[in-house]
């Protein structure tokens, strides 16, 4: 596809892909893409339309008619949607709750891996996501995929947000798990390692510890 750095990074929910990838992408002065971002969007402009389930035709036809923009704003990545920069309402339990739904559907997901491969074409990149390595850069430089038990992760995920969402560590747990399901079960591009994947279990490591090791890799 393209002859430049590329890093895919795919890993389950607070597996720390997203913290990890920012810093990989600062050290190797690549740009930095959260693919789980874009999935959050359709959702957002999904549970706008009101309640219900919509159907997958409904879904696919959002993603292909939003206008989505990625910019880093004080090295932070934003997305605006239609003109509005909806980044600080993707991460509320009403959107968590239902991603795992929308990002099922194969329609979303062709038109979402189309733009992701369109943004990797233009120069050195650092991708997170969970069909990365398997599907949107097949020919990635370098492939990780960073994990931790369900336990460790959902915890990492209290601590940063329980306060904010009010959740108890159970139902951060269960949420979890069950998007981990609907993750890996699902039909299309289901979450696993890419066959050529680095496997890093960032359990007892600091962020620090999984950076350096990604970067000596690339070496
Ligand atoms: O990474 P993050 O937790 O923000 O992703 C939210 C959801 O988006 C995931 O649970 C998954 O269902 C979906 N996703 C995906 N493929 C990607 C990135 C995210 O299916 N490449």
């Amino acid at each position: 596809m393209s002859d430049h750095l590329s890093i895919a990074i795919d890993g389950p929910v607070a597996s720390g892909k997203t913290t990890v990838g920012l810093l990989v992408a600062k050290s190797l002065s690549a740009r930095f893409l959260d693919t789980g971002l874009m999935y959050r969007a359709i959702t957002y402009v999904v549970n706008k339309r009101g309640p219900g389930t919509p159907s997958a035709a409904d879904m696919t036809s959002i993603a292909t008619s939003v206008k989505m923009q990625l910019l880093m704003k004080d090295k932070e990545e934003r997305l605006i949607v239609d003109g509005q920069d909806i980044t600080d309402q993707l991460r509320e339990p009403s959107i968590e709750r239902m991603v795992s739904q929308v990002s099922k559907v194969s329609g979303v997901r062709r038109e979402l891996v189309r733009i992701q491969q369109q943004i990797a074409c233009e120069g050195p990149i650092v991708m997170v996501g969970r069909d990365i390595g398997t599907i949107v850069l097949t020919d990635a430089t370098l492939k990780v995929y960073l994990n931790a038990p369900v336990e460790v992760r959902a915890q990492r995920r209290y601590e940063e947000t329980g306060n904010r969402t009010g959740l108890s560590y159970e139902q951060v747990l269960s949420d979890l798990q069950e998007r981990d399901s609907i993750d890996t079960q699902r039909a299309d591009s289901p979450l696993k390692p890419a066959s050529d994947a680095i496997i890093v279990d960032t359990t007892g490591m600091t962020v620090t510890e999984v950076v350096n090791l990604i970067v000596k890799s690339v070496a």
